[in-house]
């Protein structure tokens, strides 16, 4: 049996972050010693054969990570379609010794790729009987194995998570209302945005949960009344008599009402013209969504599916079902490909039935939960408390460096809380803020506005309780008599409220219910796979490090770059991943001087071999002796003529900035399930301590005496960390190109 060869076609919309994918399973796929062809421009592509097809090399996909769309061509294409047009495509296959097939596309592709695998057996003995192959090689190529990742920016897939390309679409949609938000609310104007999704509202709907504008409109989840343009148009009224200064809708491409009747843009901004007498713009953003270069997230997700492609193909068999590469919490695994596709066609018949119940079930938990989030927090005001409820004071802070999302998670918790009818207090500067009194009552509009700022709106400090102070704090939860505390931030955070927990049996008033929610940009907390404002900086540095090795193009140059994430490397793996460096230094693996002779060493190999950059990522507490400065220098000096070195320490750009879609969403989850927690303990005669996070892809509580246990022994970051498990994808992608690739370069 010869070495299994792979080809791999991009097919139906293309999707940022395609290109990663096909980077990832390129290289590791050579790595493995097979084979990969490139069909261009999709199934079009598989059926003319000839120069469509391309072996592909380790160095043809290098410099695609940073690129939009697909460097291989997409294609719609009806042939496909026929019997006969998949008689060709098998048959181009099978002459090129191809019996593994990765296609790259939305539940359109994956169809199509499913009918080519279920038609193959019969295809080649058609192809023999017509001479076109001998009936050895229909025996040799009986079997074809199929794997299908979704590239989509809908992200309307059954069984996975994510789908490569939403994420991005998600920057680009809420970096358009960003703007047209700051342009709306000068005039006062009203806008009608329209985002991509025929039978999928998730564009919608968290581009609205991300931006705070103030209605949206989905096909999944219909205005409930037939009159549903009064409802908007009061709703919208009622938001500016309560002070906001602007008024945007989103609308999903897919929109209808209850009846199943289109809603259209251009009927939104007439309702609204008609009835506030105002100039009303429509924005339709289009294949804006689709463009530009893919977010750390999107070149990540399209890495580590591309990886589990070729593993998948290394370790199926025969007979195997085709497989779908799908997300579930942090971790890619398989699913039955035709399984995933039928679900998804579901929700599209469920909508076209007008089953919207059923649409909202199948779409899952995660997504009927925003939802009715969202809708609390798009009320133009609270609902009334109601007569003779215990109306509960609950105060939120924000502790340690900022870190961006904090401040959609304080929208949250404020309007969340207000809305059950509770009194929201906020506490400015930190735990500084409650030893000092600085308490304030905060009303809904007082956080208008607030989920797409960076920094910390109440500011914050790295103060943390402790003997001297615990009194002066005790007072002024008494003082304002506070029934239920929220801690948002990083370490300083959970230390804190930890201690104040601890503190119980000294200090009543302590005893209260107290729960944090992760938010640093280091991604060290227990309890949470992420935290909020991680995402924002691996994309400010993923942002940072694509202008610094474009700086780079003239010259053969090396970059250190270093990035923050103080004890835990996350962010200087994952901003590796998705910058393509070919080395990353993190403090959990250290730095010997070993490490550095070899790396130099694949670096003077490099250059010699004709590479024209090197980027090498450094977490900013790998080793304290062998620091930036040091590594730069000792790169230079002994790179000589061949290379020279320049080294970035990015700081504090890391922190700062409009938070990521993912973060503001994120956060705004968090939140409300923090006020709930509050909530519900504050009746308890022993309230619980908690901290909150993302695990598994779901949300958990921890109880507040398992914090230490998660740390480990230095209190610097988890014991567990997930994401170590990528290293050896990242060194893999990493390393100089296999032997065999070099000299044939
Ligand atoms: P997407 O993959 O983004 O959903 P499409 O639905 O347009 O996009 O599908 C892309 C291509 O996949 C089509 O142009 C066609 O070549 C192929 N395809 C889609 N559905 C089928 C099918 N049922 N049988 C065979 N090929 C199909």
């Amino acid at each position: 049996m010869c070495a299994k060869r792979i080809a791999i076609l991009t097919s139906g919309g293309d999707a940022p972050g395609m290109n990663a994918a096909i980077r990832a399973i390129v290289r590791i796929a050579l790595n493995r010693g097979i084979e990969v062809y490139a069909i261009y421009e999709g199934y079009q592509g598989l059926i003319d054969g000839g120069d469509r097809f391309r072996k592909l090399t380790w160095d043809s996909v290098g410099g695609i990570l940073h690129r939009g769309g697909t460097v291989i061509g997409t294609a719609r294409c009806d042939e496909f379609r026929t019997r006969e047009g998949r008689r060709k495509a098998a048959h181009n296959l099978v002459e090129r010794g191809v019996d593994n097939l990765v296609v790259i596309g939305g539940d359109g592709s994956l169809t199509g790729a499913n009918v080519l695998r279920q038609e193959w057996q019969s295809l080649l003995t058609e192809l023999a009987e017509m001479n076109q192959i001998t009936p050895e090689i229909a025996e040799q190529y009986a079997h074809l194995f199929i794997v299908g990742l979704v590239g989509s920016i809908d992200n309307d897939m059954h069984g996975t998570d994510m789908t490569i390309g939403a994420d991005t679409a998600l920057h680009r949609i809420t970096e358009a209302i960003d703007a047209i938000s700051s342009t709306a609310a000068s005039h006062q104007r009203t806008f009608v945005v329209e985002v991509m999704g025929r039978n999928c509202g998730y564009l919608a709907l968290m581009g609205c949960l991300a931006t705070g504008a103030d209605w949206v409109l989905i096909p999944e989840n219909p205005p409930e009344v037939d009159n549903w343009e009064k409802k908007m148009c009061d709703d919208l009224r009622a938001g500016r008599q309560a002070g906001r200064r602007d008024s945007i809708v989103i609308i999903a491409e897919g929109a209808r009402d209850r009846n199943g009747k289109p809603i259209t843009s251009a009927h939104v901004m007439e309702v609204l013209k008609k009835e506030f007498d105002e100039e009303v713009r429509v924005t339709v953003l289009g294949h804006v969504q689709r463009g530009g270069t893919p977010s750390a997230f999107d070149r990540n997700l399209g890495t580590l599916m591309g990886a589990a492609a070729v593993d998948a193909v290394m370790s199926g068999s025969p007979n195997d079902e085709p497989q779908l590469i799908s997300l579930r919490g942090n971790r890619i695994v398989r699913e039955p490909l035709m399984k995933c596709v039928e679900q998804s066609k579901a929700v599209g018949q469920a909508i076209a039935d007008k089953n919207y119940e059923r649409a909202l079930e199948l779409r899952g938990n995660s997504f009927r939960e925003t939802l009715r989030t969202l809708k609390t927090l798009l009320r133009s005001l609270p609902h009334e408390p109601i007569a003779g409820q215990k109306r509960l004071r609950l105060a939120v802070l924000n502790s340690g460096a900022p870190a961006p999302g904090m401040n959609a998670a304080i929208r949250a918790a404020i309007r969340i809380g207000l809305d059950k009818g509770h009194i929201m207090l906020g506490v400015n500067n930190g735990f500084q803020g409650l030893i000092d009194g600085e308490i304030e009552p905060m009303d809904w509009m007082s956080v208008n506005g607030w989920a797409s700022v960076g920094g910390s709106e109440l500011g914050a400090n790295r103060e943390v309780p402790s003997e001297s102070t615990f009194y002066p704090v005790a007072r002024t939860l008494e003082r304002h008599e506070i029934e239920g505390l929220l801690v948002i931030g990083g370490w300083t955070a959970y230390q804190g409220a930890y201690r104040l927990y601890k503190q119980r049996e000294n200090f009543s008033a302590f005893n209260i219910p107290i729960i944090c929610l992760p938010a640093s940009i280091n991604n060290n907390l227990p309890g949470s796979e992420l935290s909020i404002g991680a995402d924002t900086a691996l994309n400010n540095i993923m942002w940072a490090v694509d202008r610094v090795k474009q700086s780079a193009i003239a010259q053969r140059r090396c970059f250190v770059v270093e990035v923050m994430g103080r004890y835990c490397g996350y962010l200087a793996l994952m901003s590796g991943l998705a910058t393509g460096a070919e080395r990353v230094y993190l403090h959990e693996e250290g730095i010997t001087l070993r490490d550095l002779q070899n790396d130099l060493d694949h670096l003077m190999t490099g250059f010699e071999l004709g590479k024209r950059l090197g980027l090498m990522i450094r977490n900013e507490k790998a080793n304290p002796i062998y620091t930036a400065d040091f590594m730069a220098a000792l790169f230079e000096e002994e790179g000589g003529a061949l290379f020279d070195v320049r080294q970035t320490i990015l700081g504090h750009v890391q922190q700062g900035g409009d938070p990521s879609p993912f973060d503001r969403i994120q956060a705004t989850r968090l939140a409300a399930r923090c006020v709930d927690f509050l909530i519900e303990n504050a009746n308890s005669a022993t309230p619980a301590g908690a901290f909150i996070g993302l695990e598994s892809g779901g949300i958990r509580i921890h109880n507040i005496e398992e914090m230490p246990q998660l740390m480990d022994e230095t209190y610097q970051r988890p014991k567990k960390q997930w994401w170590l498990d990528l290293l050896p994808i990242s060194r893999m992608l990493a390393q100089p190109a296999p032997e065999s690739e070099m000299t044939s370069v």
